[in-house]
Order: C-alpha cells, then sequence, then structure tokens
C-alpha cells in the first residue's frame, strides 16, 4: 500500500488593495505554482472567493511544509489560517499542479448549507466542508476542461 501523503488546505485573506486587479494577480500565482509544484510534485487547488483564497496542497511532507513556509509570507495574502493537515490516502487533486477554483452558482447550494451565502468567512469552515468545498469545486472544474476540449457538453 502507498505511503499516505499530507494535503494541507487553509484560507487566508486578500491583502488590501489585490482585488483592483484580481484576475492577473491569480493568474501570477497560478503561472509560478504550477511551475514549483511541478517540480515539487505537489498537486492542488486555489480558490478566490470575496476577499479570500481558499487553498488545498498535496504532496510530500517535506515538499508542502517548505512551499506552505514560503507561500504564508507571501505580501499578497495575510492571516493565513489552516483549516485541515493531515494524511490524505489519494490525491484529490492530481490532475492539476495548481488550479484556479471559481465559486459560481454551483457552489451555493453548498455554501448556503453552511450559512455563508452573506457572510463568507472560511475560518468557520471545519476540515471536513472546507474539503467538501474543494472537492465539489475541482468537479466543476473537470466539467469545465472538459467542455473546453469539446468531450462533454458544460
Ligand atoms: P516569483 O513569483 O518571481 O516571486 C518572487 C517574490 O516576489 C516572492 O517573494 C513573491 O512572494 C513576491 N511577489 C511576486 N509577485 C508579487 C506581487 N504581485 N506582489 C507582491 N509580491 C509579489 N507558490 C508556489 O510555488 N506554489 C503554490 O501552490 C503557491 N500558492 C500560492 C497561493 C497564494 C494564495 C499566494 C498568495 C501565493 C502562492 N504561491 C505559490 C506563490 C508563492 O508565495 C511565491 O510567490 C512563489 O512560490 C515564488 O515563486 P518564484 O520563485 O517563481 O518567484
Amino acid at each position: 500500500m502507498p505511503a499516505e501523503l499530507p494535503r494541507l488546505i487553509y484560507a487566508s485573506r486578500w491583502a488590501p488593495g489585490i482585488e483592483r486587479d484580481l484576475p492577473q494577480t491569480v493568474k501570477s500565482i497560478i503561472a509560478a505554482s504550477i511551475q514549483n509544484n511541478r517540480r515539487s510534485d505537489i498537486s492542488g487547488m486555489l480558490l478566490a472567493h470575496e476577499g479570500w483564497f481558499i487553498q488545498a496542497l498535496e504532496g510530500g511532507r517535506g515538499n508542502i511544509a517548505a512551499s506552505v513556509e514560503r507561500i504564508f509570507r507571501d505580501p499578497r495574502h495575510t492571516e493565513p489560517h489552516v483549516l485541515s493537515a493531515g494524511p490524505a490516502p489519494s490525491r484529490a487533486f492530481r490532475d492539476w499542479n495548481m488550479t484556479a477554483a471559481a465559486a459560481g452558482p454551483e457552489a451555493r447550494p453548498f455554501l448556503a448549507e453552511l450559512g455563508m451565502i452573506e457572510d463568507f468567512d472560511p475560518r468557520q469552515f471545519d476540515g471536513a466542508s472546507a474539503f467538501r468545498l474543494m472537492l465539489a469545486l475541482a468537479e466543476v472544474e473537470r466539467a469545465r476542461e472538459r467542455a473546453a476540449l469539446g468531450l462533454t457538453a458544460a
């Protein structure tokens, strides 16, 4: 049986002012992440939503620790708050070294269930809820990618 890898999910606040050019900021974070994470064999997903980032990272223990230490010092966000950290039996975000998720209409039922439509504050998530949200968004992202390749309807 393969050794279990760690998965870490955290939330952090956007640094003041980044909402002025959020798409460009996310684009440049994702570009650097893909390059670095490919080298470190890290997979994951990044959500930017209503003033917050939520990021899932999975990979080798040492690589995750080194990456998180660098990421948490990045001035583009503040107040990193770990929502869940622990062994994962398999990679849930294996498709991407990093990808940007969007919490569109498909995330609303889940956010409503958690009481987070009006007041999105991911620090209130427990680890399981944060993981479920990211898993749901990963499914949406996979469907979007399949549709973009013309494999299925969106
Ligand atoms: P560069 O991207 O060239 O960055 C060099 C330095 O400049 C770094 O200290 C960086 O923090 C800083 N910097 C870069 N652009 C800006 C800017 N526009 N404003 C202010 N400072 C800036 N990196 C990963 O490798 N993997 C990840 O999964 C990952 N996830 C991230 C998630 C979030 C929410 C954020 C904010 C950053 C994330 N990063 C990630 C980026 C990470 O913090 C480092 O910027 C990056 O790893 C350094 O990449 P690089 O060596 O190519 O340098």
